[in-house]
This record gives structure tokens, C-alpha cells and sequence, in this order.
């Protein structure tokens, strides 16, 4: 599903089948999550391949780098221009990318010295939780606290208690799972933010325990565009239970409306909502991008 014996990656400075990279198993990211991550969309639009805010999502990949003390060296731009070749490489026009900094050969509890290894591979990835409304519950997994690392970025050890919580929901029959913050405030899902709508306002989490997405800031970049009233404010169980309706933003998500919470259904049909008015817009957006694809170096 990731790849073939055709597909190319990058690793380590050099575009080669995906197949054939091999990580040391040595390295720390392995043994004890070390790493960074990112999960970046393309879209055929009308102005051919377009990455949707590259230079964001790198950003976020570099300055979390950064605050975990991890040596990495290439520049937005040069990252921006292998994942437009890798799309070239593989022929993909609608596809997910997905970089990944791999930490050296280190097993002492410090971050080593060596610079990551750069890894970047891009396939097909439909919607992550699919088209349909989402039957949701909310987890007892907790969101992971600012005070143990950093939450501005996808550290790949953060995400165990993530991968917990979705584990978990499935196997009790839901789509997806809610994570709340260390407090009991609502937080967000495992790989997604969250708003939620009240009389015809939209409310999200603040900035503080959770993931500060890409996309959560385009919808309320939309909103504000739409004249949706947007509130970034704490969020209560029981707002949550009676939200008007609900969705899940991301980029692999994009936005994924919410059918149910604990098995009770949200009060608005969900084609009536403010959200499916911003899904509308959403999806509008990320096929209309036309920045320069980019800039040779
Ligand atoms: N939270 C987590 C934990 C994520 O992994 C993601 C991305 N998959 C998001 C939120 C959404 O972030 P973005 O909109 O930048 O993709």
C-alpha cells in the first residue's frame, strides 16, 4: 500500500527504491521515539500538482527538530523541492507525503551529536478516517502533557498514547477516538484537531496541549472568510456532548464530520451545519492553490 518494488524515497541525501532503504537499527528514533515527523497533502488542481502549505509544514518539522536538540540541515526550500521530485519520481498527482528525521546511532538517554538522516516517501492515501460521518467516543487516554515535550510537532514517540486511544475506540466499535487534555478539557483526536459548533459558532481548543494544525489554522482562516464567528477557548465534556455538530480537521482528514459522541447523536443534520459549509470551502481551497510549485536551487 506504500509502496512498490517501484517506488522511490528519499533517504540520506539520494533518491532511491523505497525497498531498498534500510534504517540502522541502532539508530534512536527507533528505540526510543526520537524523531520528527510530517504528513503533507498534494492535490491535482487546475494549476497542475500543488503541495498544500509546504513551507508551513516544514517549518513545523524544523522548529520541532530544533526543540528536540536534533541536528538537521536542509533548508525549507531544498525540503520543498524533494517532495515536488518524489511526487515526479512516482507520478503522483493526488498524494500524501510523508518526511520522517531519523536520529543517528545512539543509545545513551541525550540526543546524540549525529545530524538525522532525512527520509521522505509520498503514495496514495485516501481520506484517513474515510467520507462517512464519524461514530466517535471520547478516550481515557489523555492527550499528552506540554509539560513532558514539546506538543508543537509531530514527535513520533508522542504518538503511542494516540495509537492507544484510536486502538481502543475501534475495537469498541467507533470510528475514532477524542483525547482529552490532563485537565479533562477536551484536547483533540489522536491525528486530527477538533471544533466544535454552537448555535451557529464555531469553538476549538487553545494552543497549549494540542497539535497546532495547519489545517485547524486554514479553517479559521475560512471561517473568518465566511463570517463564522471562531472561539479558541477551553472546551467542557459536557459542551462537547452538546455540541450542535462537531468535526475533526487535518491534513490527511482534511475535515471529517462527526455523526455521534458516546453513541448520541449531535442535534443538527450535519449538511445543515456551519461545518459542512467550511468543508465545502476547504476542499474548494486546497484544489485551487496556485503558488509557484517551486523555485529550482
Ligand atoms: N494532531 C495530530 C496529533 C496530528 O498528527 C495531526 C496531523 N495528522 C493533526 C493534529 C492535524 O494537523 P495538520 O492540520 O497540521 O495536519
Amino acid at each position: 500500500m506504500y509502496y512498490s518494488d517501484k517506488s522511490v524515497a528519499f533517504f540520506d541525501g539520494a533518491f532511491l527504491r523505497a525497498k531498498d532503504i534500510a534504517i540502522s537499527p541502532f539508530a534512536q528514533t527507533l528505540h526510543y521515539g526520537l524523531g520528527v515527523f510530517e504528513g503533507l497533502k498534494a492535490y491535482h488542481t487546475q494549476h497542475g500538482v500543488r503541495i498544500f502549505k509546504p513551507k508551513e509544514h516544514f517549518a513545523r518539522m524544523k522548529a520541532t527538530a530544533e526543540a528536540l536538540q536534533m541536528n538537521f540541515d536542509y533548508s525549507l526550500e531544498e525540503l520543498e523541492l524533494i517532495a515536488y521530485q518524489l511526487l515526479e519520481y512516482n507520478k503522483l498527482k493526488n498524494a500524501y507525503i510523508r518526511p520522517l528525521l531519523v536520529a543517528g546511532d545512539h543509545m545513551a538517554l541525550i540526543t546524540g551529536n549525529n545530524t538525522a538522516k532525512l527520509f521522505m516517501a509520498a503514495w496514495k492515501w485516501p481520506r484517513y478516517l474515510g467520507d462517512k460521518l464519524l461514530k466517535v467516543c471520547i478516550s481515557s487516554y489523555a492527550r499528552i502533557s506540554p509539560k513532558a515535550m514539546p506538543v508543537m510537532g509531530k514527535i513520533s514517540g508522542a504518538y503511542v498514547p494516540n495509537i492507544m486511544a484510536s486502538t481502543h475506540a475501534k475495537k469498541h466499535g467507533f470510528d475514532e477516538a477524542i483525547m482529552l487534555d490532563e485537565n479533562g478539557y477536551v484536547a483533540q483526536a489522536p491525528g486530527a484537531n477538533i471544533f466544535i459548533e454552537k448555535e451557529g459558532m464555531l469553538l476549538t481548543p487553545p494552543l497549549g496541549y494540542i497539535m497546532p494544525g495547519i489545517t485547524r489554522a486554514t479553517v479559521i482562516e475560512l471561517a473568518r472568510q465566511l463570517k463564522i464567528e471562531v472561539r479558541e477557548r477551553t472546551i467542557t465534556v459536557e459542551e462537547l456532548l452538546q455540541a450542535d455538530a462537531a468535526m475533526f480537521t487535518g491534513t490527511a482528514t482534511e475535515i471529517a464530520g462527526i455523526a455521534t459522541i458516546n453513541e448520541q447523536p449531535l442535534k443538527l443534520p450535519y449538511a445543515k451545519s456551519q461545518c459542512a459549509r467550511i468543508a465545502e470551502a476547504y476542499d474548494e481551497l486546497v484544489h485551487s492553490v496556485h503558488e509557484p510549485a517551486y523555485t529550482i536551487i
